[in-house]
């Protein structure tokens, strides 16, 4: 399958054991995950962050949406506003979401991870405008 960053068939399968199919990209080092694993792989510790793996993602990478690697076109940006704001896509055909290389990191430290299936949520990206605007207004 091919990377949505990339455009190259670079998706490799990942923890074949623990019973939890996600995909890496052996290029980019970005997630292709299904809502409902990643809290396991967060409990499981599976994200792979080693010293050896790809740079991380760079704004550039992370500024453009892709195509779902499972074919069902663009997927969707949410913004999230942490210290370091992001955004993370998600295909609303099969529900899969892409994780540049250490965008799972910066939903953990900011304790996001069990409001994930919000974050495309108008409630949620109008709450995400109001902190960014509070941001600015206090920078
Ligand atoms: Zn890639
Ligand atoms: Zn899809």
């Amino acid at each position: 399958m091919n990377c949505p960053k990339c455009k190259t068939p670079s998706l490799v399968g990942t923890n074949p054991h623990s019973g939890i199919s996600s995909l890496r990209c052996s290029a980019c080092g970005g997630y292709w995950v299904k809502m409902e694993q990643i809290l396991p792989m967060m409990e499981l510790e599976l994200f792979d962050d080693r010293a050896d793996a790809p740079p991380k993602a760079d704004a550039e990478v992370d500024a453009v949406t892709g195509l779902c690697p499972e074919g069902h076109g663009l997927m969707t940006r949410a913004r999230v506003v942490t210290d370091d704001t992001f955004f993370l896509d998600r295909c609303i055909g099969c529900g899969g979401i892409w994780f540049d290389r250490g965008e799972w990191e910066k939903v953990a430290s900011a304790h996001l991870v069990e409001e994930i299936a919000a974050f495309w949520t108008k409630a949620w990206q109008s709450r995400q405008r109001e902190t960014s605007r509070q941001k600015e207004y206090l920078q």
